[in-house]
C-alpha cells in the first residue's frame, strides 16, 4: 500500500475510534517493542534523519498507548522468552544511547503515567562532556561549518566502518563544541551517572549500547568482547547491579556480534529489524517499531503489527488442529523455526 494510502487508512481507523477497539480487544501474542532516542524540540539534525521525537508528541503518544495496551518492562518480556512461557499482547519502551532529555523530558511523562521503559547507554559519553561523534557532525552540519553531502559522506564513514578506519574522522569530532545553542544541548547532552541511578530508583531500567557506540558488525571480535565488557562493568558499579540487556548500535549485527553477545552473557539484544516478539522469535536479534509523529500512523503502526500476527497465529493454529492437514502443518513449523 502506498504510504499516503496507509496514512488516511490510519486517519480514519483512528479518528472513527475502530483503532482504539481493535487495539483493546485484539488477542495477539505478541509484544511491540517501541524505539526511542531523545525526547526534545528543535533538534539541530537533518529533517531525514531527525531520531529524536519532540515533547508534546512524546505525552500524546504514551497516553495513546496507556489507555490501548499493557507496557511492561522489557526485561519482563525477555524472561518471558527466555522461560518459553507464552507471550501475551503488551508494548516495552526503550531508548537508544543515553541522552540526558530522557531524564529531563522524557522521566516525568513516563513516571506520571507509571510506564516503565529501559534505556540503552553507551557508557563512553556519559559525564565526560562529550557528545555521540555523529551528533557532534550534525551539529557541525547545522552551524553551516558542513555541507549536506560532507555530512552525508562523514555519516556514512562513522556508521559502516571499523573504529580503527574511523580514527581520524572521530577525533576531529570529538571535542565538545563551545557554546552550543539551548537546542543543541537538550538534543544531544548525555546523562550523568548521578542522573542514572535517580532514574534507576524510579524504575528506569538499563542496558548496554556498547561503550564507544560503535558498529558491531564489522568491529573485531576482540573489540566487541571489549566493548561488551566495559559497559557491562560501567553500568553494574554505577547502579549496583548487573545488567544483562544489549542493543546493537545503528541495529547493526552479524552472525559473530551475535555470538559475542551471547559469549559476555546479556539476556538478549534489540536490533532496529522492523516487527514485533513472539515466542518464536531469536533472543538476540529482537525487533522494535518506530514512533511516526503522527498519532494515527503511531497507533495505526503498532495496531497492524499485533493484527497480522493474530492472523498467522490463528493460520498455524487452524492448521495444527486439523489432522487431515498435518503435513501441511509440520512443514509450516518448520519454515517459521
Ligand atoms: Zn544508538
Amino acid at each position: 500500500m502506498k504510504p499516503s494510502l496507509k496514512s488516511a487508512a490510519f486517519f480514519c481507523l483512528y479518528y472513527s475510534g475502530l483503532e482504539y477497539l481493535l487495539a483493546r480487544v485484539i488477542p495477539a501474542r505478541a509484544v511491540a517493542v517501541l524505539m526511542y532516542h531523545g525526547v526534545c524540540d528543535q533538534a539541530p539534525i537533518p529533517a531525514h534523519i531527525n531520531f529524536h521525537v519532540e515533547r508534546d508528541v512524546f505525552e500524546r503518544q504514551m497516553r495513546a498507548l496507556k489507555r490501548r495496551y499493557r507496557v511492561v518492562p522489557l526485561s519482563q518480556v525477555v524472561s518471558t522468552l527466555a522461560q518459553c512461557e507464552p507471550l501475551h499482547k503488551a508494548v516495552a519502551l526503550t531508548f537508544d544511547d543515553g541522552y540526558r532529555n530522557n531524564c529531563e523530558f522524557a522521566e516525568p511523562v513516563l513516571k506520571a503515567l507509571g510506564l516503565p521503559s529501559t534505556v540503552f547507554v553507551a557508557t563512553k559519553y556519559v559525564e565526560t562532556g562529550k557528545w555521540m561523534p555523529l551528533n557532534s557532525l550534525y551539529w557541525r552540519w547545522s552551524e553551516g561549518m558542513l555541507s549536506a553531502d560532507e555530512t552525508a559522506d562523514l555519516r556514512r564513514t562513522i556508521r559502516d566502518q571499523p573504529s580503527t578506519e574511523t580514527r581520524q574522522v572521530l577525533a576531529q569530532l570529538s571535542d565538545p563544541p563551545t557554546k552550543p545553542s539551548q537546542a543543541a544541548e537538550e538534543s544531544f547532552e548525555m546523562l550523568s551517572w548521578p542522573e542514572i541511578r535517580q532514574m534507576a530508583t524510579s524504575g528506569v531500567e538499563f542496558g548496554s549500547h556498547t561503550h564507544s557506540h560503535c558498529n558491531m558488525a564489522v568491529e573485531s571480535d576482540e573489540l566487541q568482547m571489549e566493548e561488551l565488557r566495559i559497559s557491562e562493568e560501567l553500568l553494574k558499579k554505577n547502579l549496583g547491579r548487573q545488567v544483562t540487556m544489549f542493543a546493537y548500535p545503528y541495529g547493526k549485527l552479524s552472525e559473530a556480534s551475535r555470538a559475542n553477545v551471547i559469549r559476555a552473557r546479556y539476556s538478549c539484544a534489540l536490533s532496529t529489524e522492523y516487527g514485533v516478539i513472539t515466542n518464536r522469535t531469536d533472543r538476540y536479534r529482537l525487533p522494535r517499531l518506530g514512533n511516526d509523529s503522527r498519532i494515527w500512523v503511531f497507533t495505526g503502526e503498532i495496531l497492524v503489527h499485533f493484527v497480522k500476527q493474530t492472523a498467522k497465529d490463528a493460520w498455524s493454529g487452524f492448521f495444527r488442529r486439523s489432522p487431515s492437514e498435518g503435513v501441511v502443518a509440520s512443514k509450516t513449523e518448520e519454515h517459521n523455526g
